[in-house]
């Protein structure tokens, strides 16, 4: 789950992290009366999106008197916002960050993630912080220092230390830099994050170290004893079509391609993309009804994949251990009913009752295309959705 930068830095001033005073505001009025509290002679006003790369599109803003506190509040809140990471149909910015202006020296890059292959959590930091880092990263990799952080002692004050030194701090900046790691690493650990990203980390006029940006991602399994950071989560923000298979308990996630799954189990769904891929197709989405699936879940899960404009076929791969290929039958079966089924549908189950599950959907009427193992059901999908593209396209060839 995501936040935004300026609930993220909310965050992080609980572990002792130091950022900037800021005020999170909805309107023009508000960003005006947030500038005139937060009192100084400069402010930056930020666009508050799901997303990075806000500063090259224009979605940060200095300010340096009230009036133009106003103006970059009017000209960013309402603005679609096209970012690298927005897609080309970009963030429409709904809410705005007013910050108290930094002195900045410099601009120095914190991050953190976990690295799977390692099983750690991975400090990475660079003296070359700020909007280029991603070119950092892939020109001079040497730039980027890392630790491997274990988790018995957490991130300790001598490996902190000697990060700070590698990205040229010394004296009472390179303190401020430990005080500032060991507190990113607490708030990291405590909140169960996946990721944590300051970039920039600046380091002030009067040599201090404060978070300009914050971008922090937590683990959506961990989330249910955090309730502090559920009550942060912002549905504008979210694809509104996962949004409402979170509402049914779908695990849903929207791909690009043509060929929508629905299986029950996470491995066999990964299992039923992969064989898509063996068979020169590519999914639509990842849909996971779980194991104890009811008819109606299945039925919701069929609404989801039909409203991907995309869509050319649907795979259903279901293999019956708690679930009954009947019950599931009768889902797919009852949403065919309700929802115009548009694109062809193979299916495939095995285990229980799956004689049973074959019948009612011989008997159902809808032309469903029946297969009897993985490669067979892929093949045939991905079969489907050529024909399916090819209907479209002959009658205006024809015509
Ligand atoms: P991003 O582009 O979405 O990552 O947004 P950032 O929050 O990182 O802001 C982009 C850039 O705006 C930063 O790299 C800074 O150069 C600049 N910036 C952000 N906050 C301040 C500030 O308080 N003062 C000044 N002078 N510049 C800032
Ligand atoms: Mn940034």
């Amino acid at each position: 789950m995501n936040v935004h930068e300026y609930q993220g830095k909310e965050i992080l001033r609980r572990f002792g992290v130091t950022t900037p005073r800021g005020i999170p505001c909805f309107s023009v009025d508000e960003a005006v009366q947030a500038a005139q509290d937060l009192g100084g002679k400069t402010w930056v006003v930020k666009a508050q999106i799901h997303a990075g790369g806000r500063g090259k599109a224009g979605g940060v803003k200095l300010a340096h008197s009230i009036d133009e506190v106003r103006e970059h509040a009017s000209k960013i809140l309402g603005m679609t916002l096209i970012t690298h990471q927005t897609g080309p149909e970009g963030r429409l910015v709904r809410r705005l960050l007013i910050e108290e202006g930094a002195d900045i020296r410099k601009e120095l890059y914190l991050g953190m993630v976990v690295d799977r292959a390692r099983q750690r959590v991975v400090l990475m930091a660079s003296s070359e912080g700020g909007m280029d880092i991603e070119d950092v990263a892939a020109r001079a990799p040497e730039k980027i220092h890392k630790v491997f952080i274990d988790p018995a002692t957490g991130l300790t004050a001598g490996e902190a230390d000697a990060i700070a030194r590698k990205i040229g701090l010394e004296g009472g900046a390179a303190a401020q830099a430990r005080a500032f790691m060991l507190g990113l690493y607490r708030a990291f650990d405590r909140s169960d994050a996946s990721l944590a990203e300051i970039n920039p980390m600046a380091l002030t006029g009067d040599d201090r170290i404060v978070a300009l940006d914050a971008k922090l991602n937590f683990d959506a399994n961990a989330l249910y004893r955090h309730p502090d950071i559920v009550a942060m989560r912002d549905l504008d923000e979210e694809d509104p079509v996962e949004v409402e298979a979170s509402k049914h308990d779908l695990a849903y996630i929207r791909l690009d391609g043509s060929i929508g799954c629905l299986v029950n189990g996470a491995g066999l769904a990964m299992a039923t993309m992969d064989a898509i891929l063996l068979s020169g197709g590519w999914p639509a989405n990842f849909l996971d009804v779980g194991g104890g699936a009811t008819a109606e879940k299945v039925s919701e899960a069929f609404k989801l994949m039909l409203r991907n404009p995309q869509l050319k076929a649907i795979l259903v791969n279901i293999f019956g251990g708690i679930m009954r290929c009947d019950v599931i039958a009768q889902g797919i079966v009852a949403a065919a009913r309700e929802v115009e089924l548009r694109v062809p549908l193979v299916v495939r189950m095995k285990g229980t009752n799956e004689e049973l599950g074959r019948k009612i959907l011989a008997e159902s009427g809808f032309p469903i295309i029946a297969a009897d193992n993985m490669i067979e059901a892929a093949d045939k999908a991905v079969a489907a959705a050529q024909d399916a593209n090819a209907a479209v396209d002959l009658p205006s060839a024809g015509a």
